[in-house]
């Protein structure tokens, strides 16, 4: 595919630029009120605040190369906070999958960020091996209502989330695959409790979440009882292709760079280090190989295809590059990166550079480990069989 940057495509990125500019958050203002001031301008421009939404539900409907130079533009902008889970996860699970009512009921309130999502898939004994869900969904005897009993665990910002989106067994007879339901329901409602998960970087985004007798209307089930594995499916695709961060990476690689050459070795500095040079030059040549599997992935979306088995390519080799940026970050620092708390010791970018390396340790664990990506890759994309050993 072409990749080089036509008059209307620079004209595009120059309207970016100059959107991201004029709605800088102002400091002092109240963060929440631009948020939201945000996503209705960038509304008016003509879906910009929901980029990868179909145009007849009201996304800009872009070529693949205007969704190229957004994602470049966003990791260079400062933008407001926006959790993956509503737009980027359960939207499009509602556009394929969901009636007229559910659609009509979740996505403008999904759109307009009034309700956080969190997403609740994994389980103890459920994580790489997501079918063996035991969140246990009965139905009533009337047919109204499931009424749901179990737990899940890793559940990002389910302490902030007004709604849930969550697997569920209804039948558990025949294979693990079959019999699970795709329900979503409140989180503040009674047999809903969450408990937080201290990760290793010290902070708090994960929890565990228990339900004991949550009544779920009939209405809240996606699709067909016994399907949510097929929805389930489809999330984790639109999931994965979402995690790779390349214009994050790129933006993380020339930040790495500058701080390399901030460090003083022997008579220059240590980016003329020829050990440390070749790692980020290693790192640079895999970014841009991975960048462009992310533009055939876009060349595929443009046509209106969902996210195939690339999105574990790009899971996979995006989550280990930021891993390595962070890994080089720390190795930069030296000692001054093991200093932990506020005040920075020695190198200034070397405070929290700990704390980064720590946390990017769960990027190859979420959204589907990278062994587990791996495999997905040797059935899908190589076409390999696995050993009857
Ligand atoms: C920070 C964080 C946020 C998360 N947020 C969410 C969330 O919001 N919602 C949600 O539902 N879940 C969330 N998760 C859960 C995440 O999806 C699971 O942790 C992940 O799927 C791995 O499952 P597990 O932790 O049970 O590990 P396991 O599945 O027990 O895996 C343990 C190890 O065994 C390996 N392994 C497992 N199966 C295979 C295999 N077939 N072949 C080779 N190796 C294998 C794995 O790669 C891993 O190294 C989050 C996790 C983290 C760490």
């Amino acid at each position: 595919m072409d990749i080089e940057l036509s008059a209307e495509d620079l004209s595009f990125r120059e309207e970016v630029r100059q959107f991201f500019s004029d709605n800088e958050y102002p400091a002092g203002e109240d963060y929440m009120t631009w948020r939201t001031q945000w996503f209705e301008k960038a509304r008016q421009k003509g879906g910009w605040d929901v980029p990868k939404w179909p145009a007849d539900f009201g996304g800009p409907g872009w070529t693949p190369t205007q969704h190229y130079i957004w994602e470049q533009e966003t990791a260079r902008a400062s933008l407001p906070f926006d959790l993956p889970f509503g737009v980027g996860m359960l939207a499009p699970i509602l556009m394929a999958y969901g009636n007229e009512e559910q659609q009509h009921r979740f996505l403008p309130d999904i759109r307009s960020r009034k309700v956080n999502w969190c997403q609740g898939y994994s389980e103890a004994g459920a994580g790489s091996d997501l079918a063996n869900v035991k969140t246990k969904a009965v139905l009533s005897d009337d047919g109204t209502y499931y009424m749901v009993n179990g737990s899940k665990m890793w559940t990002t910002a389910a302490h902030m989330a007004d709604w849930i989106f969550c697997l569920t067994r209804t039948d558990a007879s025949g294979i693990k695959q079959k019999g699970i339901t795709f329900l979503l329901f409140p989180m503040q409602q009674d047999g809903v409790e969450v408990k937080p998960i201290i990760t290793l970087g010290g902070s708090h985004s994960v929890n565990s979440v228990y339900f004991t007798d949550v009544k779920v209307p009939v209405e809240n089930r996606i699709g067909e009882e016994g399907k949510g594995w097929t929805y389930a499916k489809g999330l984790l695709q639109h999931e994965r292709t979402g995690l790779a961060g390349l214009s994050g990476s790129l933006v993380a690689l020339e930040k790495l760079k500058e701080q390399a050459r901030s460090v003083t070795r022997g008579n220059g500095t240590l980016m003329d280090d020829p050990g440390y040079r070749a790692k980020v030059a290693e790192l640079e040549i895999d970014l841009m190989a991975a960048e462009y599997t992310e533009l055939r992935s876009l060349a595929s979306a443009s046509t209106g295809a969902a996210p195939g088995p690339e999105s574990s390519i790009l899971k996979l080799k995006g989550t280990e590059i930021q891993q390595r940026i962070q890994k080089l970050t720390v190795e930069a620092g030296g000692i001054y990166s093991a200093a932990w708390g506020s005040k920075p010791i020695g190198l200034p970018f070397a405070r929290g550079g700990m704390g980064g390396y720590l946390a990017s340790r769960a990027f190859t664990i979420y959204g589907g480990a990278s062994e587990v990506q791996r495999d997905v890759i040797a059935k899908n994309v190589l076409g390999l069989k696995r050993s009857s050993k």
